[in-house]
């Protein structure tokens, strides 16, 4: 087993006129528990659970540890059934145990509720436990961001706790230390007044374990001291020769760990339990193993927004097609001036209709109307495109009037009339 070195201290606060925190420290066991309830039910649920745990604590495995944290429970749940005085009091528990592993070097830790332990190794600290706390679940779900959560008014509500019902799901695994490793077991009096890099930056300067725990808890109260306070600080002395030559040993843990536990856990060694028997409510495989990504489902969020798009986009391509379908213009269709519908050369995907054609050949459009032509003359409605054809026919018909006789003698000449130019045709 890891040889250890504690600390522990435990404040009633600056606001609170008693202590409902217990805290018990031995070289076999370390437990923090958070009690609730009105009069002096918080104070008696977590003395109850720590004797409990305590007692209950014989087989020095992970399960062993997880078994005797539900006979806590147990015994919380009967005294607050029993006692009207008591009724409704419950307990946050979280713990630290030296276990029998196969490497006889592993560490245990469980916990029910928001008190947590913390890792401090290589001079960074990273959050062990899970809160199983509304505003945790809240920040889960993405109701909530962390630094919302931080201030949240609902922050010290817990979902799970000892003594509440007559079972409870509690989460538990192993550790692997390192010498140099550094644990903080502590109540949500610690960390609600100081934040993670100020905790981390006291273990840096405290090498001592009780003088960290005393400085986190003068901390937190100088910060206000709301709630209570309770610290343990567990040093790892002698790892058994882990740590010694055995960086390389390290390094693949680590990439184990990185691989099989959650992001919270990076950095920090743990394998997954065995389930014990009957312990259909315990949920130690959740830790190791991060979450698949839940496959995405279309909400009626999405629903809504696919069917608002479609509407905006069909919208769209309605003022689109009215816009390029509007107006009509006359040109050419091959070789002949022909009445389009629609812009000339087109828009996007609405491309020009033929409405009419006129029987105009292009050769006998008049040079001065060919570009116009080609270039498609727009008008505004169908009747408009009618006169401008008719005015074409007119200005081909003076310039070769379809009685083809020939009225000028002069084949060069030419003269004008009312306003159009007359070209005599040569003589047969
Ligand atoms: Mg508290």
């Amino acid at each position: 087993m890891p040889e250890l070195s504690w600390g522990a201290a435990s404040d009633t606060g600056r606001v609170r006129s008693n202590n409902e925190d217990n805290l018990f420290v031995s070289d076999g066991l370390f437990v923090v528990a958070d009690g609730m309830g009105g009069h002096r039910g918080g104070e008696v649920a977590s003395q109850i659970a720590v004797a409990a745990l305590r007692a209950n604590f014989s087989d020095q495995t992970v399960d062993g540890l997880i078994e005797a944290v539900r006979r806590a429970n147990d015994a919380v749940f009967s005294h607050a059934t029993d006692d009207p005085d008591l009724r409704g009091m419950g307990t946050t528990l979280v713990a630290l145990a030296p276990i029998d592993e196969d490497d006889d070097t592993a560490l245990a830790v469980v916990n029910v509720g928001d008190s947590r332990m913390y890792l401090f190794r290589d001079g960074e600290l990273e959050r062990v436990t899970e809160d199983h706390s509304l505003v945790e679940e809240m920040v889960r779900d993405g109701r909530i961001s962390p630094d919302e959560a931080l201030t949240h008014p609902r922050r010290n509500i817990v979902t799970r706790a000892l003594g509440i019902d007559d079972n409870v799901e509690v989460d538990g695994y192993p550790v692997v230390p390192y010498k140099g490793d550094r644990f903080v077991l502590c109540s949500d009096g610690l960390y609600d007044e100081v934040d993670d890099a100020r905790i981390a930056a006291t273990l840096r300067r405290f090498a001592d374990p009780g003088e960290a725990a005393n400085e986190l808890v003068r901390l937190a109260n100088d910060s206000g001291g709301h709630d209570n306070i309770s610290v343990i600080v567990v040093d790892v002395v002698d790892d058994g020769g882990r740590a010694e030559g055995a960086s390389k040993a390290l390094a693949r843990d680590r990439r184990t760990t990185t691989s099989a536990s959650s992001p919270d856990l990076a950095g920090f060694t743990a394998e997954a339990p065995a389930r014990p028997a009957g312990a259909a409510r315990v949920e130690p495989e959740s830790r190791p193993e991060p979450e698949p990504p839940r496959p995405r489902r279309l909400t009626w969020r999405v629903a809504v927004f696919v069917l608002v798009l479609l509407v905006v986009l069909a919208g769209a391509a309605g003022a689109i097609g009215w816009y390029a379908r509007k107006s009509f213009h006359v040109g050419f269709d091959g070789d002949q001036v022909t009445i389009f519908k629609g812009r000339q050369g087109g828009l996007l995907w609405f491309d020009p209709t033929v409405v009419e054609r006129t029987g105009i050949a292009r050769a006998d459009v008049p040079p001065a109307r060919l570009r116009q032509l080609e270039d498609g003359n727009e008008v505004a409605s169908l009747d408009e495109a009618r006169r401008y054809v008719a005015n074409l026919q007119d200005q081909i018909d003076a310039l070769d009037p379809p009685t083809t006789t020939t009225t000028t003698t002069t084949p060069t000449a030419s003269s004008t009339s009312s306003g159009a130019t007359t070209t005599a045709a040569p003589p047969p």
